[in-house]
């Protein structure tokens, strides 16, 4: 692969310049062979305060620029990231170990993310009305001011994408903070956007790991904080972020569940539900984690061993990010034997010839699973599926209600009616019907329920809008007439 960065040592991009900070530092390891590729520095407050003064300095000029100018600059981004997809689908595929496709997927969904915020002059328009004679109230949409991206290791592309073009399209300047895991694709993201003619300050990058977080959400002058990771971390996040007085969106973890009702069509169904459990290795927020099968779907389950066994790590299945990753989903399969479950497919102790070093887990199918079992209730992230069997859809629906999280869930089958029962009743932010990963394309905007996502609106799509900027009310008059009607 041919790389246009030198990725040999982690940066800083502060004030539009590269630079070394933060006292100690960390390698960064591919999770294909397990070879280090980089360093990274852990930041500190200093370096995070450095980054805010810098984005403060470059907002009053930023936040100045019409929308319809900003948005130039996110054209020519948008056709950077095509110009060079292979480059950044190549830097995704070594840093997290996903299979060339889906990280291919990744950058295209990034692209669409900045079609979005381009459109944004299109959508963000003023509101005025004259609300008795001669006087006009006018509510003008206003950036905040300097805002803060905290993103996790599965998209390395695309989950940045979610904060940064909108954020800024709509007049703020940031800092991000990128999953240590996975440094590499920002420090591109930061080359593109200054080749794009983003002005110095307006994105700033700050590498490191809890103490950058901390350090954001105490920060004084950053206004709000979207973040995105585990659910124990947005948690904390949020807590800390809107104790500081901040606006926070954090969203959190899953255990997605879906629907398979006895009528669904079985080829479609056993594909959908396999490429939902084993898609980029079953570390995705949407990935089906659970499928509740309603009385009896063992014709399903059969076809779904059998796309499973299409899967061959390394090949068309990508690695998983740590060897603390591999271990911690192998334990639970193994948990979940022990509680008594069926292991229908095994993907323990999966490894790939020439690449001995890297994090494999085969596509996993576990049966009989209980709503008690650790496997049915927390979060595995892997390419793990348990089925949990219903007598009847009013049953699977108590079971998918029954979960803490809430990002997705979804129904397979052929009855409109048991499909409507489903959208109505299930306790997710996102539903899918006869779709196993059902992410709303923008427009629409991402964002789960319950302990998948705290605070109000979700990160993207014109939800997003609401949450990067703040109303200004004007009311004026220029009436030479001395009025003295009410209200006037
Ligand atoms: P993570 O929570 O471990 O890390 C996310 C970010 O938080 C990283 O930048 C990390 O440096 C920071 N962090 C980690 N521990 C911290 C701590 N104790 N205090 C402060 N900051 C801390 O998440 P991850 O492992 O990188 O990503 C996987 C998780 O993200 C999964 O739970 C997945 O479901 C979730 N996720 C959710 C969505 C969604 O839309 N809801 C999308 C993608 C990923």
């Amino acid at each position: 692969m041919e790389l246009k960065t030198e990725l040999s040592e982690v940066k800083n991009y502060i004030d539009g310049k590269f630079e070394r900070n933060g006292q100690n530092s960390m390698d960064v390891i591919s999770p294909i062979d397990g070879s280090k590729i980089s360093t990274l520095p852990l930041s500190t407050y200093d370096d995070v305060d450095k980054a805010v003064q810098a984005a403060k300095k470059a907002f009053p000029a930023w936040s100045g620029m019409t929308l319809k100018e900003r948005v130039q600059i996110f054209f020519k981004y948008r056709t950077l990231l095509e110009e060079n997809i292979d480059e950044l689908t190549n830097l995704v595929v070594l840093e997290n170990g996903k299979i060339y496709g889906e990280a291919k997927a990744e950058v295209l969904k990034s692209m669409e993310l900045c079609e979005f915020a381009v459109s944004l002059p299109q959508i963000v328009v003023n509101e005025v009305q004259e609300v008795s004679k001669g006087v006009e109230c006018r509510i003008e949409r206003k950036p905040l001011g300097v805002v803060a991206s905290i993103t996790p290791f599965n998209f390395p592309n695309m989950v940045p994408h979610w904060t940064i073009p909108n954020a800024l399209v709509l007049g703020n300047t940031m800092v991000m903070k990128p999953s240590e895991i996975v440094p590499l694709s920002t420090v591109r993201m930061a080359e593109l956007l200054k080749e794009a003619g983003l002005p110095d300050g307006v994105f700033n990058l700050v590498n490191g790991g809890k103490d950058v977080v901390e350090a954001i959400c105490d920060h004084p002058d950053i206004k709000a904080v979207s973040f995105v990771g585990s659910t124990k971390v947005a948690k904390i996040v949020y807590i800390r972020a809107t104790s500081n007085l901040k606006r926070c969106v954090a969203l959190g973890g899953a255990k997605n569940h879906l629907l398979v009702l006895p009528d669904a069509n079985v080829e479609m169904t056993a594909s959908n539900v396999v490429a939902s459990m084993s898609g980029c290795a079953g570390q995705r927020c949407m990935a089906a984690s659970v499928m509740v099968g309603v009385a009896k779907i063992d014709h399903i389950i059969d076809r779904m061993i059998h796309y499973a066994k299409e899967l061959i790590p390394g090949e068309n299945l990508g690695s998983v990010i740590s060897a603390e990753a591999k271990e911690r989903i192998e334990n639970y399969i193994a948990q979940a034997e022990k509680d008594g479950a069926k292991i229908l497919l095994d993907g323990r102790n999966t490894t790939v010839k020439g690449k001995d070093g890297g994090f494999y887990v085969g596509a996993t199918i576990i049966d009989h699973v209980t709503t008690d079992m650790s496997v049915a209730r927390e979060e595995i992230f892997g390419p793990v599926i348990s089925i949990i069997r219903a007598k009847d859809l009013n049953e699977a629906l108590e079971i998918e209600n029954g979960s803490n999280y809430g990002n997705a869930a979804a129904v397979f089958t052929e009855s409109g009616g048991l499909a409507k029962e489903v959208m109505k009743r299930a306790s997710a932010g996102m539903i899918g019907v006869n779709i196993g990963v059902p992410v709303p394309r923008e427009p629409f905007s991402f964002g789960g329920w319950n302990d998948s996502k705290f605070g109000v609106g979700d990160i993207t799509g014109r939800s997003s809008i609401e949450f990067w900027t703040q109303n200004k009310k004007t009311t004026t008059k220029w009436n030479p007439e001395d009025q003295t009607d009410w209200m006037s």
